[in-house]
């Protein structure tokens, strides 16, 4: 019998099962390197340091073989096999990435998606049976970071993983930052005051404040916390107005417009928060000044 999904892991193709399980015993025994870097290759890394993933699957056998495969690579492994136990687990102790089926005993993997991304910031891959484009776009636009078709290849699915992963590491460092300046406004997001870039060398009592609406605040954190990347309208209306107001893009249109006119220098032509026409908004943050005074200076001969 020819097997057409030999090389690709399907969760019912035995010899494929086989395979991994073999490869894993040959990277215990040190006859095949594991995929991932251990540095000195000797000493384990302590599990505090391991990535932590969570892998959201209901069909056992792959569940299984994708736990034996990343906890070979050293990966710290946590599982659920419905969307209810996969966000209770993403609560109690957050994974630095998430692998997730679409296709779950009790709710769709997107709703999961849409209900992760309301406060999780790392990376989701889906690994789905699903090939249709609309499958994938709905996805995508959910939040996910990628998406893996089954029958999938276990090398192309890690391969992924350390991408997402590396990705969000350079991330961590740059972004999530308490403050940032849009045009001539300081934002400060943990005690959420907008205040005018240049207000340390106002005399005191002077500083200028901006207000802004409950609305125009968690728009802007969920763009600002993420710089550089696409945020899918659909992910900021779930976030911002909850389920059932995906579709209400005006909504978004409304304060985007009142968040630009308040924050960017020209709000005819906005620098900072960026509309991606039929996808969603990115937030552009400015390259690093080589010194404070450069971006005042700046924006002073700008304005000039
Ligand atoms: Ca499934």
């Amino acid at each position: 019998m020819v097997d057409l999904s030999r090389g690709r892991f399907s969760p019912d193709n035995p010899a494929l099962l086989l395979e991994n399980a073999m490869t894993w015993r040959q990277e215990q025994r040190g006859e095949r390197q594991p995929l991932r870097d251990l540095g000195d290759g000797r000493a384990r890394p302590d599990r505090a340091d391991m990535p932590r993933i969570l892998v959201v699957e209901d069909h056992a056998g792959l569940q299984r073989q994708l736990q034996i495969n990343l906890r070979a690579r050293l990966y710290d492994v946590m599982t659920a096999r419905s969307a209810w136990e996969a966000l209770a687990v993403s609560a109690s102790r957050p994974p630095d990435a998430v692998i997730l089926d679409l296709g779950l005993p009790d709710r769709d993997g997107t709703e999961v998606i849409l209900e992760l991304r309301r406060w999780y910031l790392s990376p989701i891959i889906v690994l789905s049976g699903r090939t249709s484009p609309d499958s994938k776009i709905a996805a995508l636009e959910a939040g996910a970071d990628d998406y893996v078709t089954k029958p999938f290849a276990m090398g192309e699915l890690l391969a992924r993983l350390r991408a997402v992963l590396r990705r969000n590491e350079g991330r961590v460092s740059y972004s999530r930052p308490d403050r940032v300046v849009i045009g001539h406004w300081q934002i400060d997001l943990a005690s959420q005051r907008v205040i005018r870039a240049d207000a340390a060398s106002a005399p005191s009592g002077s500083v200028e404040t901006l207000r802004l609406t409950p609305t125009e605040w968690a728009i802007l954190k969920l763009l600002v916390q993420r710089p550089g990347q696409l945020v899918g309208s659909v992910q900021l209306l779930n976030s911002v107005w909850g389920p059932g107001c995906q579709k209400r893009t005006n909504y978004l249109r409304f304060h985007m417009a009142r968040l630009r006119r308040k924050l960017e220098d020209n709000p005819a032509r906005p620098r900072h928060l960026l509309t991606e026409p039929g996808m969603g908004y990115r937030y552009l943050p400015d390259p690093r000044p080589m010194c404070e005074g450069l971006g005042a200076a700046e924006s002073a001969l700008a304005e000039g």
